[in-house]
């Protein structure tokens, strides 16, 4: 990291989409930065650099941005979260306000309204009530992804072996094109439902087209396409 210099003045780019800030500092390399959870980009430039170098050593490493911001995203915003009523759980892109009730059996969640209601054993704390929440999230990401292969296997003609949910640290989907199983991301439940439907539809692409070339962007094209704009959201800070 450099020392942080003084800057002597501050700049904003847009990097296909991507706000960027530009600082010109008393330096002698450009470092770039992508911050968490914002996903904001900042560049430091030595001052001698003009803006239009800055623009396009940054296109230079637009793909690298993109996979920082990408993994960023899929990073929990809330590392601390403590599972107790009156905090804000996702579910399909919308906020809920979680509703802790303690019984002696039968831990289990339901939606009700604006709020997420979480059966709790009196003795579990935040890791076992996560992981009663979690259980519900992955049946309900299961049931929505059967609902869409139910629709998507049809028309697309290709037919995957069948698709497993987990938690995934740097993507959203994969693809295994020998055995044809389907991996998805347990996070996908908490953007809205348009963001899993792209991910089921690009990772049935790959049944045709291993790679991410012309070809697969072109059928991309053909099945859905808005995928473009589904991307965006999937990657979005929300
Ligand atoms: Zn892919």
């Amino acid at each position: 990291m450099p020392k942080e210099g003084k800057s002597l003045y501050s700049a904003k780019l847009l990097i296909n989409d991507i706000p960027v800030t530009v600082k010109s500092k008393r330096i002698k390399n450009m470092y770039l930065r992508v911050r968490a959870p914002s996903g904001d980009v900042e560049v430091s430039a030595p001052k001698q650099c003009s803006l239009n170098e800055i623009e396009s050593w940054l296109f230079e490493r637009h793909d690298w941005l993109i996979k920082q911001r990408e993994r960023i995203a899929m990073q929990p915003v809330q590392p601390e979260l403590q599972f107790v009523s009156g905090e804000e759980h996702k579910f399909w892109g919308k906020v809920y306000t979680l509703d802790i009730a303690l019984k002696k059996r039968g831990a289990s969640v339901s939606l009700n309204d604006n709020k997420l209601q979480l059966v709790s054993l009196p003795h579990y704390d935040a890791v076992q009530r996560k992981q009663v929440l979690d259980r519900w999230y992955r049946d309900q990401i299961t049931r929505e992804v059967e609902a869409l292969l139910g629709i998507w296997q049809p028309r697309m003609g290709v037919y995957s072996s069948g698709f497993g949910i987990r938690a995934m640290k740097t993507r959203w989907g994969t693809c295994n094109i020998g055995s044809k199983k389907i991996w998805l991301n347990l996070e996908l439940v908490k953007k809205p439902v348009e963001c899993l439907e792209y991910v089921v539809v690009h990772e049935l692409t790959h049944l045709f087209e291993r790679y991410h070339n012309a070809r697969f962007y072109a059928l991309m094209d053909e099945f859905l396409p808005d995928w473009r704009e589904r991307k965006k959201l999937t990657n979005q800070f929300i």
